[in-house]
């Protein structure tokens, strides 16, 4: 939806929020089109497709909600998230987060007459490795290496294609890695041992997305999707009077994430659906590691008791949060 929005937009020179709100009334003001990526009612979807002649059936499929009915908030990744002074309920700002894959950009235009699009699985917040192709999404144009969550799109010869909101530069310019040289990047392209980590991530991945496809109100598989991001969400968070998260404390050359990138999130409880893709994915890996008892395999310092070092890096409150969540996983594993 986000796409199609966008490139609308592009066409004839508005704004995304300008031809929403020309559609369905000035009160559309806060990221409306992000909005009706998430999850649109059918009234809505209605007088938007009046509007654009586009069949509201076909406008229903593009929307988050659709494809992922088993989809919330938890799940989806935002550009940031605010907590209310007085309530102290967490709010997304609404804004989606999207990665994207330059090896599908390229093949969207490499038939000549293709536009760019986004997929909705980009903004999964469990969702760092590209589903097709199994490399690694990106969030950082390769040209300003500003981070470009919302991209933009242009008219490049007869395409639409999406380019960094900051310098403008195609997407699809360069298939390389979030904070990882050319150099670098080529090395990892001929790394085994990495490709076999990207596969294990990629596994994790897939089987999130799998659940979140069911329209089943509840299942096991839902409930072990429910406590990986209760864990993901104490990985990645900061408490006092430690200003590091759990993760920052492992380093592993597969997974460079910033410490600086952390502190946008260092106050929220449920801070996984807001960070950076690379931080998603290293949080991803350590969970992976902990349940597999695999860190050597993904370039972590081998850990001889993984659980006592987890121990030390968080409060007693949130250990025995942590450890309660693992054993619930191994709960729902039993035969019943
Ligand atoms: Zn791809
Ligand atoms: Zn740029």
């Amino acid at each position: 939806m986000q796409s199609l929005l966008m490139r609308t937009t592009a066409l004839f020179g508005v704004s995304t929020d300008g031809l929403v709100q020309h559609c369905l009334g000035p009160e559309w003001t806060e990221a409306p089109s992000d909005l009706l990526t998430i999850k649109p009612d059918n009234a809505t979807l209605d007088r938007l497709s009046n509007c654009l002649r586009i069949p509201a059936r076909h406008m229903k499929t593009l929307s988050l909600h659709d494809r992922f009915p088993s989809i919330d908030d938890q799940c989806i990744a935002y550009d940031s998230v605010a907590v209310d002074l007085d309530t102290h309920k967490e709010i997304p700002n609404g804004r989606l987060r999207f990665g994207w894959c330059p090896l599908c950009l390229i093949e969207d235009r490499a038939g000549g007459a293709d536009h760019h699009y986004l997929r909705l699985v980009w903004s999964i917040a469990t969702t760092t490795l590209c589903p097709v192709h199994g490399r690694p999404l990106m969030e950082q144009c390769h040209n300003c290496y500003r981070f470009a969550g919302t991209p933009d799109y242009a008219l490049y010869g007869k395409q639409m294609t999406l380019i960094c909101p900051v310098c403008f530069t195609p997407l699809d310019g360069r298939p390389g890695y979030d904070d990882v040289s050319d150099r670098q990047a080529t090395e990892w392209n001929d790394d085994s041992q990495l490709g076999r980590v990207w596969q294990t991530l990629r596994r994790y991945e897939q089987y999130c997305q799998s659940i979140l496809k069911l329209r089943s109100t509840r299942s096991k598989k839902k409930d072990i999707v429910v406590e990986i991001l209760a864990l993901l969400n104490l990985l990645t968070c900061a408490e006092e009077p430690n200003h590091l998260r759990p993760m920052d404390m492992l380093e592993s050359a597969y997974f460079p994430a910033h410490l600086k990138l952390g502190y946008r999130t260092h106050h929220l409880k449920r801070s996984f659906r807001a960070c950076h893709l690379v931080e998603r994915r290293k949080a991803l890996a350590i969970l992976i590691c902990l349940l597999e008892n695999s860190f050597a395999a993904f370039g972590f310092e081998p850990c001889r008791r993984p659980m006592q070092e987890f121990r030390q890096l968080m409060s007693g409150a949130s250990y025995d949060q942590f450890e309660r969540h693992f054993l619930n996983i191994a709960r729902f594993a039993l035969p019943m």
